[in-house]
C-alpha cells in the first residue's frame, strides 16, 4: 500500500509525519519510506540514515551541429522554455539550465543540426536504519525537472514494491508537476497543514489536486492546539474529508525536531490506525 504524505505549504511538518509514521509501522511492518522532495530532501537526517548514492540521473539534452546549422531560427522559435536565444544572422545560442529536454528544437530542424548528449540531473541515493529503507533523489542546483527525479526514484524502485508492506511517499511542498509524479499512484494521501490562513489557503490547493487526481486524501493538523482551527474545518468540510489526528505544539515535539529526531506522539499513533484500518477496508 502507497501512503502520500503531502502538504501544500512548506514548513508544515511533512518530513516530520512521514519520518515519525515510518520509525512507527517499521516496527511490526516491512516499510520503504521514499523522499520525494527532491530539491532539498531531509528525511535521512531525521532518521540519521547514511545515505549511499546508487547512480547518478541524466536527461537528454539537444547538442547543437553549427557545420549544419542553416540560422533558419526554427528551434529558438519552438522552444517554449526560453532555453535558446536567437540573434539574427547568428547561430542559436543555448542555455542548459533552462532546457528540460521536450526534443521539440531537434523535431523541428529542417537539416538534422540539432542531436542529444545526456546531463546529469540529479543523484539516486538510498540508506537503512530503523528498520526503515529509504530511497531518495536529490536534483543538482539550478536544474528545472525535479518529475523526472520523482520519475527516476519510482522507476527505480517498481520491480521491488511487492517486498513492503507499505511504501511511504514524503513529497515537496506546492501542487507543482514533481508533486503530481510523486502522488499520482498512491492509494491514500495524508495532506499535513497547521491552522492558519496560509495552512488553510495552500490545503484547499492541494485538496483540489487531490481531487482532480481522485486520491482519497486525509487531514493530519500539525501545531492544533494553537491558530484557529475554524479555518481548516471550513476546508475540510468543502471537500468532505476529515482530520485523522491532530500534532499538538508542545515541548517534546519541538525538542526532537531541533535535535534533528523523529518525533513521538500519540497522534502518530492514530495515523498509524488510520493506515491499518484503511488497508483492511480495501482488502
Ligand atoms: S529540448 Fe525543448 S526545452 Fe530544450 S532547448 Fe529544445 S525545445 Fe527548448
Ligand atoms: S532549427 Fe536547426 S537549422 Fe534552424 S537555427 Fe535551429 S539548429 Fe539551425
Amino acid at each position: 500500500m502507497k501512503i502520500g504524505i503531502t502538504g501544500g505549504k512548506g514548513g508544515t511538518g511533512k518530513s516530520t509525519v512521514a519520518t515519525a509514521l515510518a520509525v512507527e509501522l517499521a516496527k511490526k511492518n516491512k516499510i520503504l519510506l521514499l523522499d520525494l522532495d527532491v530539491d532539498c530532501p531531509n528525511d535521512h537526517l531525521i532518521l540519521s540514515i547514511r545515505r549511499q548514492k546508487i547512480r547518478n540521473i541524466y536527461q537528454q539534452i539537444p547538442k547543437w551541429d553549427y557545420k549544419k546549422c542553416i540560422k533558419c531560427d526554427k528551434c529558438s522559435q519552438v522552444c517554449k522554455f526560453k532555453a535558446i536565444v536567437s540573434i539574427q544572422g547568428k547561430y542559436p545560442i543555448f542555455i542548459p539550465e533552462q532546457c528540460p529536454g521536450c526534443n521539440a528544437c531537434s523535431i523541428v530542424c529542417p537539416v538534422g543540426a540539432i542531436n542529444k548528449e545526456k546531463k546529469k540531473i540529479g543523484t539516486l541515493y538510498k540508506g537503512k536504519n530503523k528498520n526503515i529503507d529509504f530511497i531518495s533523489g536529490e536534483l543538482e542546483p539550478n536544474q528545472p525537472v525535479s518529475e523526472f527525479i520523482v520519475g527516476a526514484v519510482k522507476k527505480y524502485i517498481k520491480s521491488q514494491e511487492k517486498k513492503y508492506d507499505f511504501i511511504l511517499i514524503d513529497t515537496a511542498a506546492g501542487t507543482h508537476c514533481d508533486v503530481i509524479a510523486a502522488l499520482s499512484d498512491c492509494d491514500v494521501v495524508l495532506a499535513v497543514t497547521e491552522p492558519t490562513p496560509l495552512g488553510a489557503h495552500d490545503l484547499d490547493l492541494i485538496l483540489q489536486l487531490t481531487k482532480i487526481l481522485k486520491l482519497s486524501t486525509k487531514i493530519v493538523l500539525n501545531k492544533a492546539n494553537i491558530g484557529d482551527k475554524n479555518l481548516i474545518d471550513k476546508i475540510v468540510k468543502k471537500y468532505r474529508t476529515e482530520i485523522i489526528a491532530k500534532i499538538p505544539y508542545k515541548k517534546s515535539i519541538i525538542k526532537a525536531y531541533s535535535r534533528g529526531e523523529p518525533i513521538k506522539d500519540k497522534a502518530i499513533i492514530k495515523i498509524t490506525d488510520f493506515i491499518r484500518f484503511f488497508q483492511q477496508e480495501k482488502k
